[in-house]
């Protein structure tokens, strides 16, 4: 199976949005398809036809996309694959690896009731495993799996280790329901062997399910996939993950304004490692993974370390990523788009915006001084600022700025030298230059904002601010 080229899957059921844990298993199946030159293929789980509508499906196409996990050759349905699901149950009949259970639904329900009040397995051992052909009914019949009754099951698993099962405890599940519709756990295993799936890394919820899909496997003789389920995630106070730990859609993140680039970096460290690699590309988590960088115990969400990840991200994107990120998160939250003009201005300004914002509207608070316009409407807080004695500095300090040359180092020295002459630090007056020049509390550097501003823009807002 290992010589086969790589094939992982994502088989998400659409439960209307992308859920971070199950983003977090597109992402580790995407890194390793594309790590090994394999192929990334996607299959929806829509055999709950009530959940399985197109928007909850688009849902998931959507996540997937933000996040940059783009997967090979079209989307599958298992709900277009019954037929031959059916098919393959019929092939295990014919094998005799399988056998026709007339058994009733009532009749299985009063053996279960009758098993449970007598304190037994519950485990329905179907009556007509071995009753030959011609004692059949003519009635409707379920088509079940025959289990092994004597030994173990083994799981190899790459995260979990050897996972051995009791056969006991296996029943002859149904593979086929009376009204000829397949059980899930067929349709499973009948899709992965069809699109030649050699991995499967999935949450450890799974892990019991990979018993009774090793059934199928077992009858139809087919290679067993490599398995790796991984831990859930848990909240930072390790439960579970919840709404009450924060948002669990992955749009709603994006919605947020954290960047997609933090996002992969961040999921792909939640229960993967490469060393103490914290911050790293995405070339590099797809040069680097491995399913043994898998970690056996479960991770915790931590939403300061996904800040604090995603702000290095922004600062190292280029401009123009950051731009169209921005552009991105402006729709996803029900914003206006920048205006060409306002692109302008912020490509301008973004050698001092990139750095130091965790989220896009961070950056956005950042480069207000650069989006809004004369005359600049202030924050409370940044009025109280202009005190009588700093509008007199500021009275001072424009003329000196409507000559000389406009650069860093002349600003700078025109700041200082007014500094000085009041008995003041620099410091001091960089919060009411900052009220003048950006109207609030949060901005780059006066310098910064002098200088993307230009001469005659900075004169009129401390003309403004000083009036
Ligand atoms: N459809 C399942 C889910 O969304 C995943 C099944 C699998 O990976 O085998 O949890």
């Amino acid at each position: 199976m290992t010589d086969r080229p790589v094939v992982t899957r994502f088989a998400p059921s659409p439960t209307g949005f992308l859920h971070i844990g199950s983003a977090r298993t597109a992402l580790f199946n995407w890194l390793f398809a594309r790590h090994s030159g394999g192929k990334f293929l996607l299959r929806i789980e829509d055999t709950d036809r009530a959940r399985s509508t197109p928007e909850a499906t688009e849902a998931i196409f959507a996540g997937l996309k933000w996040l940059g996990l783009d997967w090979d050759g079209d989307a599958i349905s298992q709900f277009d694959g019954a037929g031959r699901h059916a098919e393959v149950a019929h092939q295990m009949l014919e094998n005799g690896k399988a056998f026709r259970c007339f058994s009733t639904q009532a009749e299985i329900e009063s053996f279960r009731e009758t098993a449970r009040a007598e304190g037994k397995s519950t485990l329905y051992r179907s009556p007509w495993r071995d009753v030959p052909e011609t004692d059949h009914p003519d009635a409707p019949f379920a088509i079940r799996v025959k289990a092994p009754r004597e030994g173990k099951t083994v799981i190899q698993d790459h995260v979990q280790g050897d996972v051995t099962i009791r056969n006991d405890q296996l029943d002859d599940m149904i593979v086929l329901r009376s009204d000829g519709t397949p059980v899930y756990m067929l349709a499973v295993v009948v899709d992965d062997h069809d699109m030649g799936v050699t991995h499967i890394v999935r949450g450890d919820d799974h892990l019991n399910n990979a018993a009774r899909q090793m059934l199928v496997y077992n009858a139809m003789g087919w290679d067993v996939p490599i398995w790796a389920h991984i831990p859930l995630i848990h909240g930072e106070d390790g439960k579970k993950l919840s709404k009450r730990h924060g948002s669990l859609g992955v749009e709603e993140w994006a919605a947020e304004g954290y960047p997609a680039s933090g996002m992969r970096n961040y999921l792909a460290r939640l229960g993967w490692g490469h060393g103490d690699d914290e911050f790293f590309t995405t070339e590099q988590a797809i040069d680097w993974f491995d399913l043994s960088g898998i970690k056996k115990s479960p991770a915790r969400f931590d939403t300061k370390k996904l800040a604090n990840l995603s702000g290095q991200h922004i600062a190292c994107a280029t401009d123009t990523e950051v731009l169209s990120g921005i552009q991105e998160y402006l729709t996803l939250s029900g914003q206006k788009s920048l205006t060409d003009s306002q692109v302008a201005d912020m490509s301008r300004a973004m050698y001092c915006l990139k750095d130091r914002a965790k989220t896009y509207p961070e950056l956005i608070e950042k480069a207000h001084f650069i989006l809004t316009q004369r005359p600049l409407h202030r924050d409370e807080k940044t009025e109280l600022l202009l005190d009588s004695v700093h509008i007199g500095m500021l009275r001072e300090l424009t003329p000196q700025l409507q000559t000389g040359s406009w650069d860093r180092e002349t600003l700078e020295r025109n700041v200082q030298s007014l500094a000085e002459a009041h008995e003041t630090k620099l410091g001091k007056l960089a919060g009411p230059i900052r009220a003048a020049l950006a109207g609030r509390s949060v901005s780059p550097s006066i310098f910064d904002m002098m200088l993307v501003l230009g001469r005659e823009e900075t004169v009129q807002r401390l003309k403004d601010a000083t009036a």
